[in-house]
């Protein structure tokens, strides 16, 4: 994910102290380092979600959350096997950002979430 533009798609990194940072491009990547030159990425920008992108990557891990509930034998999330509670929310994550990849590989209409 870049760090400065939030875009989950990246593939440039480069290490800065003790930490990585990742960048989508050359551009980016200067300016985080800009910013960490200059000490202004002391607070974290609020990062943005997609809240279509949400709602379709909870819709895609349906199966996945009544498989689970089955095996746990509640639909209750706190009552399952903590593996179980997390490989949810990984698949919940997965999808959200496959969806996210894609929107931002290939760009997206208003019209298509309408
Ligand atoms: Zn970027």
């Amino acid at each position: 994910m870049c760090s400065y533009c939030l875009k989950p798609v990246g593939g440039l990194l480069f290490r800065w102290k003790n930490r990585w940072y990742g960048a989508c491009s050359r551009e980016h990547l200067n300016k985080i380092k800009e910013q960490l030159e200059t000490g202004q990425r002391e607070t974290l920008k609020t990062p943005m979600i997609n809240n279509d992108a949400v709602i379709d990557a909870v819709s895609s891990s349906k199966d996945t959350y009544i498989k689970l509930a089955k095996e746990n034998k509640s639909y209750v999330l706190h009552e399952w096997e903590k593996d179980d509670r997390v490989g949810l929310f990984r698949e919940a994550i997965k999808e959200y950002l496959v969806i996210c990849t894609e929107q931002a590989n290939k760009g997206f209409s208003r019209e298509d979430n309408g």
